[in-house]
């Protein structure tokens, strides 16, 4: 392996991302060396193809980006003696501190000193990654490659949805992106009533319709009010999923809740935004903040409940070889696109 490898790099600060032939990743006693099979493109690499003010603050050029993979284990650091050489991988791209509160605690998914791969170290869209072992997820023969490389995603919402209890309630999820459509497919597996999924996005309502059985609204064009009327709603929606930032949204799923409701936020703002804050205390709502996935719980969960019938495949719209990763970034970047998914084999 001295030959170097392909990877998929920010290289100058601007836009768009460029194939380069990197270094093969040098391994510490306690990492793997992944050969990366299939990727996924995130709304985070997006942010960094556009190379926008979040991006250039944050990523440092040159940088392989990605973190969303499946691989196998093709070589093992000296300390590593659970892990075999072929096994099937995915992983957790947060690399954590040991020594913060929250660490020592077991809550490694809150540790500050958290590192994401792709974003502050080398990321997984090469032939192959560095993972420290800790990272490593096994996958089942039940979950093939492509899936594998949208675990972490899926990851996002099976946290934010097993934030609260589900079983029997309405639920309102608030942007039918990729993260709220998975979402909303975790919500009707666990049991809930109504699921309802709004987006002013037509193309995406109806991938979510198509994903999981759900009651998706445009609320460009429809009537929430109306919506919840129609499925004898009387009181409001008892858990809210906030998956895309805009503030539009959040203050609908305010009023939609009822009195006592929960609310999960993982859509970010794109800055400051006004929040009607009285409106939420005097209806005792709780909000939760999500951030990655809780490391392993939400990664036991996920795939335990895809091997239980949890099907969230038809997310995936787009598959392209690595090569043409100029169509997979035109696909995601159209808004019409659900995972975009890159082969590397
Ligand atoms: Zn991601």
């Amino acid at each position: 392996m001295t030959n170097g490898m392909k990877a998929l790099e920010k290289s100058k600060a601007e836009v768009g991302l460029w194939m380069v032939n990197a270094a093969v990743p040098a391994i510490g006693p306690d990492d793997v060396l992944i050969r990366v099979k299939k990727t996924g493109i995130c709304g985070t690499d997006i942010h960094i193809w556009q190379w926008d003010e979040w991006a250039a603050r944050t990523i440092p050029v040159p940088m392989i980006t990605g973190h969303e993979f499946a691989g196998e284990i093709v070589e093992l650091g000296k300390n590593v003696t659970d892990l075999k050489i072929g096994q099937r991988v995915s992983g957790e791209g947060h690399l954590i501190g040991k020594t913060s509160r929250q660490s020592r605690a077991g809550k490694f998914h809150l540790d500050p000193a958290t590192r994401g791969i792709g974003v502050n170290e080398q990321g997984a869209f090469a032939e192959f990654l560095r993972l420290p072992a800790f990272n490593v997820v096994l996958l089942p023969d039940a979950i093939d490659d492509e899936i594998g490389a949208i675990l972490d995603p899926l990851g996002n919402a099976v946290h934010t949805a097993l934030s609260f209890d589900l079983v029997g309630e309405d639920v309102l999820i608030t942007g039918a992106g990729p993260t709220g459509i998975m979402a909303a497919a975790v919500v009707r597996h666990v049991g809930a009533r109504h699921v309802v999924i709004t987006d002013v996005n037509p193309d995406r309502l109806a991938l979510a319709a198509e994903v999981a059985d759900v009651v998706p609204v445009n609320v460009a064009t429809q009537d929430l009010k109306e919506v919840m009327a129609g499925l004898k709603m009387k009181e409001g929606f008892d858990v809210g999923l906030e998956m895309s930032g805009n503030q539009r949204a959040m203050d609908q799923m305010v009023e939609s809740l009822v009195m006592g409701g929960r609310i999960a936020l993982l859509g970010i703002p794109p800055g400051k935004s006004p929040v009607d804050w009285s409106r939420i205390v005097f209806k005792a709502i709780t909000i939760k903040g999500v951030y990655g996935r809780e490391i392993f719980e939400t990664w036991y969960k996920m795939i335990a409940m895809l091997e239980n019938g949890l099907d969230v495949r038809r997310v995936i719209t787009h598959r392209f070889k690595v090569d043409e990763f100029r169509d997979g970034f035109g696909a995601m970047l159209s808004g019409k696109s659900g995972k975009v998914v890159l082969d590397w084999t």
